[in-house]
């Protein structure tokens, strides 16, 4: 199998592998206070510095979550319910993953008001956030890197904006899929207030997650029990997850980004010889995701035809798989007719250059017999 879906979900890495079999053999309840709890609290503890460590921020302002869905509706209905009394606006992108935009959406439905930026060509339009934040905002939601096209924001523009505003919005990111593929990594903590990341987008398992939430911001508890991850979010940890998410952005290191870089530099190169193929690569983008649109061929057949060939590549993102048109895609600028031919090739630290070979070589071909 060639597997070019990492956007959707990356292979565990061998560390992040081993750190499991390890976790498996330590029982104790992180919670309990005898040696067996201890040794499970130690790997949590471990983990959370290995992601501190990789962000930038104190171990202590890290929550572990069931995932970056939890950790984005955590961080919406969290400061929605925080700021209700300052502001009941709200100020996104058009091209947030669903995680992000069905809970803002929910506000709506009960009474926010919600502001949604543009972003033509993978390029949030900075001066309509301007004008935006003039009349305040309880919160302001934008993502790191987009899913469907590589998309990097200017997040750093965005806190410029809102400090110039003085209306005090918070900043949530949802850094899921720019998590470690920036070039500065301090860029997430430095500017956001909240922001959320996902393990099984960079080596890690499916199922956990994690929220940055800065020193002084707070939060309602998401979950409250037992008081497990700062009182915020009781239930007893995944400790086997967290421990692989630590290992594997430990793992996630210089040498596969620059791989990464390599084999998308590479693979641009090959798809943009091909006729017919249209590449809608953003100025600034991550080197994870290439969105392509394949002139004549409908996404899910192209999709259905390199499948059964072995090689597994998808259409828009995962979750917006069964949803219809990509809202993503129509937000970048996209026509009808070329969203609805456009795949999501997406790079992990696997790929190799062959791999790339013989994607684009299919790609062409099935291309051309379906035009046929
Ligand atoms: N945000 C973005 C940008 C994503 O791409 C995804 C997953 O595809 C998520 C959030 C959700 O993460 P999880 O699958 O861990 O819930």
């Amino acid at each position: 199998m060639i597997y070019f879906d990492s956007a959707a979900t990356t292979a565990p890495s061998k560390q992040a592998v081993i750190a499991a079999e390890n976790a498996f053999k330590i029982y104790g309840n992180p919670s309990s206070v005898h040696s067996a709890g201890l040794e499970g609290k130690k790997l949590i503890d471990q983990a959370r510095k290995s992601l501190s460590r990789a962000l930038s921020c104190k171990p202590e302002e890290l929550i572990f979550t069931s995932c970056g869905s939890e950790s984005n509706n955590q961080a919406i209905f969290g400061a929605a319910k925080l700021r209700l009394r300052r502001s009941k606006r709200i100020i996104t992108t058009d091209s947030e993953h669903p995680s992000v935009s069905e809970p803002i959406k929910a506000l709506e439905d009960e009474g926010f008001e919600v502001v949604r930026i543009p972003t033509v060509g993978g390029k949030l339009d900075v001066s309509a956030l301007e004008n935006a934040l003039e009349g305040g905002a309880a919160f302001v939601s934008i993502m790191l890197a987009n899913n469907e096209t590589g998309a990097k924001y200017d997040i750093p523009a965005v806190r410029r904006a809102i400090d110039k505003s003085g209306c005090g919005a918070l900043l949530h990111c949802d850094a899921v899929q720019g998590f470690l593929k920036i070039k500065d990594k301090r860029e997430i903590v430095k500017n956001c207030d909240m922001a959320s990341i996902s393990a099984h987008k960079i080596g890690g398992f499916k199922g956990v997650g994690a929220l940055y939430i800065k020193s002084g911001i707070k939060l309602p508890a998401f979950i409250k029990g037992g008081g497990q991850e700062n009182g915020l979010r009781s239930g007893t940890e995944n400790v086997i997850g967290i421990s692989a998410f630590g290992a594997a952005v430990e793992a996630f290191d210089e040498s596969v980004t620059s791989h990464i870089s390599e084999i998308y530099a590479y693979l641009v190169e090959g798809l943009s010889k091909k006729d017919g193929f249209k590449l809608n690569i953003p100025e600034n983008h991550i080197d994870t995701v290439i969105s392509l649109s394949v002139k004549g061929v409908r996404s899910e057949v192209m999709l259905n035809a390199l499948n059964s060939e072995g090689i597994c590549i998808s259409a828009g993102s995962a979750c917006s798989a069964r949803k219809g048109v990509s809202h993503a895609l129509s937000g970048f600028g996209l026509p009808k007719e070329e969203i609805e031919s456009t795949v999501r090739i997406s790079i992990g630290a696997n790929n190799t250059k062959e791999e790339c070979d013989i994607l684009v070589e299919k790609l062409d071909e099935i291309a051309k017999r379906l035009r046929r």
